[in-house]
């Protein structure tokens, strides 16, 4: 088995899937056993939707002011010395975000667990290992023209979800990233991720399957790497999704 097969197995998509404009070639020995070939929509049909990209709770943190002539080192340094909100006082360190600062590709979480709380790098745990083989099933790699990052840079206690004066309070971190990385495509794992960058708090399940847009930069909605270790058999929707998005990539 070669290292697509692998990544492919652990994605729950193998044999692989094909995309309707790209016919892969099948070997006859697959012929014969019907492999599960699925037909992904078209790029064409996506719907781009509008939204606004703050959340709705008003932050404490005025990213057009303050924030917004901050550059990397400057942004680093205010994340690192916050205390804005009381995540800060029960966790090792803050999790900044990880990999090419120019990156055309932006994946975003919801917040470091224990794995990235002690590590300070986002998704090095089993969900980050998930992240990386998805990663790797549509040819892309941690910090080659990719950037990750979370919508909360200190861990919730006892891995619950961040709450909404937290994410409020950390957002405009999120917000200058994005404007300093310019990324062409923003991919947002997970519900948190996804109310908080588009502004609205629906079942992801709604979102998914469509551009959005985020101050102008296309906005994937995906599930996020922990679900899909708990609810294996949803990696085929997440498979569509990353389609989704090398096809929006592609133009
Ligand atoms: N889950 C997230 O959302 N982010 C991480 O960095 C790790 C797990």
């Amino acid at each position: 088995m070669d290292r697509n097969e692998a990544v492919l197995r652990e994605l729950n998509l193998y044999p692989q899937w094909v995309r309707r404009d790209v016919p892969a070639p099948v070997a006859a020995s697959q012929e014969a056993q019907a492999p599960r070939h699925v037909v992904l929509p078209e790029p064409a049909q996506a719907v781009i939707e509008a939204s606004k990209p703050l959340s709705p709770i008003p932050s404490p943190i005025n990213v057009r002011g303050e924030l917004s002539s901050l550059d990397w080192p400057q942004l680093k340094a205010m994340v690192r010395d916050c205390t804005a909100c009381k995540l800060r006082a029960g966790c090792t360190q803050t999790v900044f975000g990880v990999g090419d600062e120019q990156a055309e590709w932006l994946f975003v979480g919801e917040g470091p667990g224990a794995d990235e709380d002690a590590q300070g790098e986002p998704f090095v745990g089993q969900a980050g290992n998930l992240l990386d083989n998805m990663l790797l099933a549509i040819k892309l790699r941690r910090g080659k023209n990719v950037y990750i990052a979370n919508v909360v840079k200190c861990r919730p206690p006892n891995n619950r979800a961040p709450a909404a004066d937290e994410i409020a309070t950390c957002l405009p971190y999120l917000q200058r990233q994005i404007e300093l990385i310019k990324p062409k495509l923003i991919v947002a794992l997970g519900k948190t991720a996804s109310t908080a960058l588009l502004g609205k708090d629906v079942p992801l399940g709604s979102l998914r399957g469509k551009l959005h847009d985020y101050n102008g930069i296309p906005l994937i909605v995906t599930y996020h790497p922990a679900y899909l270790l708990r609810s294996p058999m949803e990696k085929a929707k997440a498979w569509q999704d990353l389609c989704l998005a090398v096809n929006t990539m592609a133009g």
